[in-house]
């Protein structure tokens, strides 16, 4: 990163620099319990590799990560089943929208990428092998990852339960292909309770810190996975993690990210440091509008970009 402001300064310049970007989106509506949160909320928080926080606005309060979880549930399934989850999910970037269907039809049942609905729902499948409840599995791997208690909000996953008619479409077309062998409700329930984790800014840029550090956390103060894996998971996000955005995002921000329609994003500096933001509003790819701003404004003042 160059340039002459302190992170601090950085931050409040960020936070003014969104302020007229407020109103331009639309909290997520299709899980009706998100649609309950403060549509003005703004949190953002940077991790340095070198132990230093900063934070700005809301950045201690906790929201539902939904996709942003997707990037750690991939990292246990890398860690713990290695190369054969790619046999169930392929790395492709998807061009087409998180929860689409049509593509399984065409490609034997074989989700584009982890990161998108299909892709995620192969890896919850993967992961109710090593655990029971996956869903568990993954709340506590963030929790230590952060260093903090994290939570499942059950209103949020009932929600998602509930109203899951897309994901459970999509999880009857894999179980048909194969590619998923759990009983599709089980796994619907456990990818919803994955998706209704919660974590606030702070303990997000912590969590995702080992991408920034080779697999090193200096908030755990241990390796938690091998180099290979951080560099790994920083391509996929790179080239999946904003579903058919990730190309506009890519040009804009320049950083590895993964979003989730709670209005989370994280994204990655390797080498240097995490940053965490949050914004409930949505633009039509489901990525919070503040959220994406907020990071373009950090990349170009601070001239962080990988690119
Ligand atoms: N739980 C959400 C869904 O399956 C996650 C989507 C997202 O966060 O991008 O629709």
């Amino acid at each position: 990163m160059k340039h002459e402001l302190s992170i601090a300064e950085v931050l409040s310049q960020v936070e003014k620099t969104v302020q007229p970007h407020f109103g331009k989106g639309r909290p997520a509506d299709y899980i009706p319990e998100l649609q309950r949160v403060d549509p003005r909320k703004f949190g953002m928080a940077v991790k340095m590799v070198s132990g230093a926080e900063y934070v700005v606005g809301d950045a201690d309060e906790p929201f539902s990560a939904q996709s942003v979880t997707k990037l750690f549930a991939l990292g246990i399934a890398l860690n713990r089943i290695g190369d054969e989850v790619w046999t169930r999910v392929g790395k492709e970037p998807s061009g087409t929208p998180f929860n689409f269907l049509s593509q399984l039809e065409h490609e034997g049942g074989l989700p584009r990428n982890p990161f998108i609905n299909a892709g995620a729902l192969a890896v919850t499948d993967m992961l109710m092998r090593v655990a029971k409840r996956s869903d568990a599995l993954v709340r506590d791997y963030m929790g230590f990852l952060a260093q903090s208690s994290l939570t499942i909000d059950e209103d949020v996953a009932a929600s998602e339960v509930e109203t899951a008619h897309k994901n459970r479409a999509i999880a009857n077309l894999m179980k048909g292909a194969g590619t998923i062998t759990h009983d599709v409700e089980a796994v619907i329930a456990a990818y919803c309770r994955q998706c209704a984790i919660t974590i606030s800014c702070r303990d997000l840029a912590r969590a995702a810190l080992p991408l920034a550090a080779g697999g090193f956390s200096p908030v755990v103060e241990e390796t938690v996975f091998p180099e290979r894996l951080a560099r790994r998971l920083n391509a996929l996000m790179l080239t999946c993690g904003l579903y058919d955005s990730v190309g506009s995002f890519a040009y804009r921000v320049g950083l590895p990210a993964k979003s989730g329609v709670g209005g989370g994003i994280v994204a990655v500096i390797p080498g240097q440091a995490t940053i965490a933001v949050w914004s409930p509003e949505l633009d039509r790819f489901g990525t919070s509008v503040v959220g994406f701003a907020a990071l373009e404004a950090f990349s170009q003042i601070t001239n962080c970009s990988v690119l």
